[in-house]
């Protein structure tokens, strides 16, 4: 089984060759993105890997059935990337790895939380230049404040469960099942507009699907709490970038930290300090100083890493054996 691998890096090569010994497939690791355009590279190749930026549209799929192509396994949790429909239509089934490690993308969350409200970055940078000083650096305790959860699956109760370690009250919003676990620990599921109200911190952990597309739009920043801290570790398309801009501007929102951005794609996971910044949007949230932007890394540990090869080529090997587990389905 020939196996390609889109937008890989040396770290994805390091771990799936690790993984593969338990396999033995034939991977090949392709630096490219993949869209309908370099979908060619994958000519011969059964099953193809996508990351989270490529892009797998009803173009890309055509062109890599006729390629040969009767598989995606996806290395993400995440599928808006995916047109399903398509995918249905050409009879090439869509795996996915649906946990890997919920505590990577929760502790990069908490990880925001605590580099935002501390001024951390800034402080290094100020000790590196011998620079002592406090001005500029006040930050204000967690415990006895309160954190709103949108969305609370496996990263999301992670998350609250560590905030209320912190001495945080906890509220969340789900339109599934509340978690029982939560609601033991003092959570109290509420509104999605008395959650961003009376929130301090919010944190979005739910998925990109229509319904949250610009979930938190110009509108929704401005029922939260003046000076709250809005952080989105989830899908860059749950905020609506150009409504961010004027919040922080007016200090209506106090701090925003993003570990993902709605024009991420062709910019995040590539080196691009030698290019102009292109995105004005992203060009002027970067200038604030009570913002931190990081590379959509949350799920990148050791431990995530191992989880993802593993369980791919576990799903590719099940479905090779006609037992195919982590399906995508159209209702998923
Ligand atoms: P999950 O499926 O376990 O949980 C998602 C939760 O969101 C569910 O409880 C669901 O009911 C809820 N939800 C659905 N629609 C909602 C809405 N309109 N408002 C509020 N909640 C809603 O998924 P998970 O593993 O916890 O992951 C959550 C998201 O985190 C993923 O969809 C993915 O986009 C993102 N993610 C990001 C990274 C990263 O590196 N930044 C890594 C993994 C996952």
């Amino acid at each position: 089984m020939r196996i390609i691998l889109f937008s890989s890096r040396q770290y994805d090569s390091d771990t799936f060759v690790e993984a593969n010994a338990a396999h033995n497939f034939q991977l090949h690791f392709q630096e490219s993105h993949l869209d309908a355009e370099t979908a060619v590279l994958a000519d011969g190749f059964e099953v193809v890997c996508p990351f989270v930026n490529d892009l797998v549209d009803a173009a890309t799929l055509e062109r890599l059935h006729q390629g040969g192509t009767r598989l995606i396994a996806l290395r993400s949790a995440g599928f808006n990337h995916v047109d399903l429909h398509a995918a249905q239509r050409l009879g090439i089934p869509v795996l996915r790895v649906p946990a890997y490690s919920p505590h990577a993308v929760a502790e990069h969350a908490v990880g925001l939380i605590l580099a935002l409200n501390r001024r951390l970055a800034r402080a290094a940078a100020r000790t590196r230049e011998g620079d002592f000083s406090l001005h500029g650096l006040l930050g204000f305790d967690l415990h006895g404040k309160t954190v709103g959860v949108v969305g609370t699956g496996m990263i999301g109760r992670v998350f609250a469960r560590i905030m209320a370690g912190f001495g945080m009250q906890v509220l969340t919003y789900d339109p599934g099942q509340p978690a029982e676990d939560l609601v033991a620990l003092g959570a109290r599921y509420v509104p999605l507009d008395m959650l961003l109200a009376d929130s301090d911190v919010v944190s979005l952990h739910c998925p990109l699907v229509p319904d949250t597309y610009h979930l938190i739009d110009e509108a929704a920043l401005n029922k939260m709490k003046r000076g709250a801290m809005l952080i989105n570790t989830g899908r860059g398309g749950l905020v609506e970038s150009n409504a961010l801009v004027g919040a922080l501007k007016s200090g209506q929102l106090g701090n925003l930290g993003l570990d993902v951005y709605e024009e991420e794609g062709g910019l995040f996971f590539e080196d691009h300090s030698n290019l102009p910044l292109q995105d004005d949007t992203l060009a002027r949230l970067l200038m604030f100083p009570n913002v931190i932007v990081t590379a959509h890394q949350a799920f990148f540990t050791r431990e995530a890493m191992n989880e993802i090869a593993q369980t791919t080529l576990g799903n590719v090997a099940a479905w090779e054996s006609g037992t195919p587990r982590n399906v995508v389905t159209l209702q998923a």
